[in-house]
């Protein structure tokens, strides 16, 4: 089978179906291993990437490059874009990856016949960037814990804010996006 047919078909099982946003990301993020010399089907420790929308694209990213948003691997940035980066601290390389807006077809069946077709510099456009990754962002156990002085709840990994020289969680600090029904117990 394919290389490509055979990853969408691992990552569309994860979904629970296949589409555009499938297909981009098995695509993507083959193009972004194969950059960074790392094997799809072999565990690696040093890959950190940002996927910049929460949209299907993001469920291939996670399972081709097996980075997930709880091993702290996978990063969210809220762009709403289909763009994802790559960063290897191995190497220190570093790479922005786009779809060329020409492969954008919304018919999921051809979709796959016409990305397997087609090789990855035809779909994707890999620009190298550079990301400053802080200390308290990377993998591994819990750096800091504190509390909020108002809700009293655990803030991990250094989230707080510090506000008339009290920590303060930053759901109490700015505009929850919760409102407050009960008091929890
Ligand atoms: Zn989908
Ligand atoms: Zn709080």
């Amino acid at each position: 089978m394919n290389e490509f047919k055979k990853y969408v078909k691992k990552t569309g099982d994860y979904h629970g179906h296949i589409c555009f946003g499938i297909a981009m990301g098995t695509k993507t993020t083959l193009a972004a291993m194969k950059y960074h010399g790392l094997d799809p089907d072999v565990k690696n420790k040093n890959l950190i990437v940002y996927t910049e929308i929460d949209r299907c694209i993001t469920d291939a990213i996670q399972v081709i490059s097996r980075c997930t948003l709880s091993h702290r691997t996978l990063k969210y940035i809220d762009y709403g874009k289909f763009a994802t980066t790559f960063v290897n601290l191995a190497s220190g390389k570093v790479i922005r990856v786009t779809i060329r807006e020409s492969c954008e077809i919304n018919d999921a069946p051809k979709v796959v016949e016409k990305m397997a077709k087609l090789s990855e510099s035809e779909v994707v456009n890999i620009q190298e960037v550079k990301v400053n990754i802080k200390e308290i962002d990377l993998p591994g156990i819990p750096k800091k814990r504190s509390y909020c002085s108002v809700c009293n709840e655990q803030i991990t990994d250094g989230r707080e804010v510090i506000a008339d020289k009290r920590v303060l969680c930053r759901a109490c600090a700015n505009d929850k996006y919760y409102v407050e029904i009960t008091k929890g117990k």
